[in-house]
């Protein structure tokens, strides 16, 4: 049996709402990741199942190691299509926020979503949600909202009819935002739902490599150029910094996803707690940061890059230059000494 996590009252005006609504609409955040685009598509799915009609947003494009996920075809990609996404979200009598916390995490999607007169519904698990929807599901302890998700539907009453599309979504999430389940991942409830899920048929091992052995050539050497001659340890602090221009990028024909996981990859090295990659974007410099233990990288990011996230997985922005943003990181690296080494 699964801990009733979500509040009941919470579950039935979610039921509710669905039960009144003909047109959903779902959106996750800008760069969506495994959890994003899993959660989406499984509730998608789900309201499928429901007989509803439904359109899942992005912001952006999503890398193609999740376009397998049942679904995926059907995204609207805001970037990409602009006119259908606002018919989309316009048509909507109802609308779920999924995996972000802060209307900035949509982009440019911000105030349209911000000024729909519609009812909204939040499932995430960042910490300190803003006040945009009128019922907020929101759980920092849970690991992914593909469990949230799966949480949810099961309160409602609705997993004897969870199809295998659903699941292999929601699977999908819950192992992404675990790193395959090696980080944030201790809680037996987890296991709990895996075990339902494999009785829905999803092939877990099938999935593992859907999503983490599909790369291109290109980003194989990319990370090897990244790890050989780009990555610098800064043992007194226990840190690595990776950066990448986009001249660097593009000589390895970058595509979105390619660097994932990266960042965390000198977190392997013993005596390191704290791993930041610095990226190189169109018109910012993105920051990846990612730590074990206790050391607080969303302290790190909220203070220094106007960003945020968990405690051992966050991201922020930066508008400077790649060189200030180095310099700034490594400056402000002596004012968390202390906690650095209380990490190792
Ligand atoms: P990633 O490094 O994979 O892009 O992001 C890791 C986590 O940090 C995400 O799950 C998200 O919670 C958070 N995050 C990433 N970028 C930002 C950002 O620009 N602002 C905020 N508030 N959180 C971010
Ligand atoms: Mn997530």
């Amino acid at each position: 049996m699964l801990t009733k996590i979500i509040d009941k009252h919470k579950v039935d005006e979610t039921l509710s709402q669905i039960e009144n609504a003909k047109q959903i609409a779902i959106v996750t955040h800008m760069s969506p990741d495994g959890d994003a685009v899993g959660s989406a598509l499984g509730l998608y799915q789900h309201l499928l199942t429901c007989g509803k009609k439904v359109s899942v947003i992005v912001p952006n494009r999503f890398p193609d190691f999740l376009a397998w996920m049942p679904g995926a075809e059907n995204v609207l990609v805001y970037d990409e299509m602009k006119e259908q996404t606002e018919i989309a979200l316009k048509k909507c009598d109802l609308l779920f926020a999924l995996d972000f916390n802060t209307l900035t995490r949509i982009g440019n999607l911000n105030s349209i979503v911000k000024n729909l007169a519609c009812k909204k519904i939040l499932i995430d698990h960042h910490r300190d949600p803003d006040d945009f929807c009128n019922v907020v599901i929101s759980y920092p302890k849970i690991a992914s909202t593909s469990e949230l998700v799966f949480r949810l539907i099961y309160s409602m009453g609705f997993f004897p009819q969870m199809t295998l599309s659903c699941a292999e979504c929601l699977y999908s999430g819950m192992m992404t935002d675990t790193g395959a389940f090696t980080f944030n991942s201790n809680d037996p409830e987890i296991y709990y739902i895996i075990s339902e899920l494999l009785k829905k048929g999803v092939d877990k091992d099938a999935i593992y490599s859907k999503v983490y052995n599909t790369y291109s050539v290109d980003r194989l050497r990319l990370m090897g150029y990244t790890l050989g001659q780009k990555m610098e340890i800064l043992p007194e602090y226990h840190t690595a910094i990776i950066t990448l221009t986009k001249a660097e990028l593009d000589k390895f024909n970058y595509k979105e996803g390619d660097t994932e996981g990266f960042v965390n990859i000198p977190l392997s090295i013993k005596g390191i707690v704290f791993s930041v990659l610095v990226k190189e974007g169109k018109d910012m410099v993105k920051l990846s940061l990612r730590s074990r233990g206790t050391f607080p990288v969303n302290k790190v990011a909220s203070t220094l890059f106007n960003g945020g996230g968990h405690i051992n997985a966050s991201g922020g922005e930066s508008y400077e230059s790649m060189k200030d943003t180095v310099k700034k990181l490594k400056a402000a690296l002596p004012h968390y000494q202390k906690e650095l080494e209380e990490s190792c």
